[in-house]
């Protein structure tokens, strides 16, 4: 399998608007290849104003985990936030310039005490706390105001994911209005809900799982062909799986998501934090194996909370998209909105599952 070439466009199945090429050449090198990070492994720097003793170099703390005096995650206002309060003044609108007023909440997440700490290296126990503490941040930002449309919390780790301090950490934006991706997954799966009265996501889960198909000729009856359906699962756990996109935009980017239909991250029980951990740092230990070092982003698309999207619940299903930054996208990337994968995603799917992580 590694040795096929293969050269195709795969349209991807929950936004059929877009759509990968997954080239594999030889020597196809159409995307430079990001640099690795060298990691700064302190657990602890003087100067680093998200470590622990500096609580008086960052904003005031929002919320604190377990609590303030001994956290373990905390929440603090961005320093330079990219939405703020309401102004004065709203913008001007004039003809085709449209503007809405930049209104909104923008926070940083400090994940760990340890400055240098990476997420496979973290405990369960405690990537269960920092899963907790999206899940409370969300609900509350969610309730303080109705103006807020889409809470998105996510994850940069490298200066080419946009991480401007070391130290762990993750950020939540409230914004006034829903991102364009988070729209098109909820208006494509809702549309494929229609059509099919089924979930795409569960579709999508339940052909990963189905390990192999047979395609019978339907003349003679014979076999005419045996095709692996199920080489996508990176990781699976009692309640989430972690699954490699058949049409990934990047080349190790794995989505992880619960096996059982749920829209809203919001509505996650204690013991799917449980697993949701425990896959998640299975997931990195797998990537950090393979791709040891690479920079990453890593997002939660969940169902808007906004009125338009109350019908939603049933089509829609919260996910998490890890998107490991490897290479740089070039114009031709950038021109044709057409992701080029150098990597088949069956190929990394199998080296990501087959590498040892337990030993
Ligand atoms: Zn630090
Ligand atoms: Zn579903
Ligand atoms: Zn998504």
């Amino acid at each position: 399998m590694a040795d096929d070439i293969v050269r195709e466009i795969r349209i991807n199945p929950i936004v059929p608007s877009e759509s990968v090429l997954v080239a594999t050449a030889r020597g196809m090198r159409p995307r430079k290849q990001e640099e690795v990070v060298k990691r700064d492994g302190r657990e602890h720097v003087e100067t680093c104003p998200f470590c622990k003793g500096n609580e008086d170099k960052t904003p005031a703390t929002i919320a604190a985990f377990p609590n303030e005096a001994n956290w373990k995650v905390r929440i603090v206002e961005n320093l330079f936030p990219v939405l703020g309060d309401d102004k004065e003044e709203t913008g001007i609108n004039f003809g085709l310039q449209q503007v809405i007023n930049g209104y909104g909440r923008h926070e940083v997440i400090i994940d760990h005490d340890n400055h240098g700490i990476s997420v496979y290296e973290m405990s369960e126990d405690h990537l269960q706390t920092l899963f907790g503490a999206y899940r409370q941040r969300m609900a509350e930002l969610y309730e303080s105001d109705p103006r807020l449309k889409y809470v998105l919390v996510f994850k940069n780790f490298g200066p080419a994911a946009g991480a401007s301090i070391p130290h762990t950490h993750s950020q939540i934006i409230a914004m006034p209005v829903v991102p364009e991706n988070v729209i098109n997954e909820v208006e494509y799966s809702r549309q494929y809900y229609r059509k099919h009265n089924q979930c795409v996501f569960c579709s999508l889960i339940d052909e990963a799982l189905t390990y192999e198909a047979t395609i019978y000729d339907r003349e003679s009856g014979e076999v005419r062909r045996k095709v692996n359906v199920g080489q996508y699962v990176v990781e699976k756990g009692e309640r989430f799986v972690a699954i490699k996109p058949f049409a990934s935009r990047y080349e190790w980017e794995v989505h992880i998501m619960p096996l059982t239909h749920q829209s809203d991250f919001l509505e996650i029980k204690h013991e799917d934090l449980q697993d949701l951990a425990r896959v998640m740092k299975r997931t990195m230990a797998r990537l950090e194996k393979v791709i040891g070092g690479a920079q990453f982003n890593f997002f939660l698309h969940s169902v808007p909370r906004a009125e338009e999207y109350e019908n939603c619940t049933e089509s829609f299903h919260w996910h998490l998209e890890v998107c490991p930054r490897t290479s740089i996208p070039t114009g031709f990337e950038l021109g044709s909105g057409l992701f080029v994968s150098t990597i088949s995603p069956e190929d990394a799917a199998k080296q990501l599952r087959d590498v040892d992580i337990d030993s």
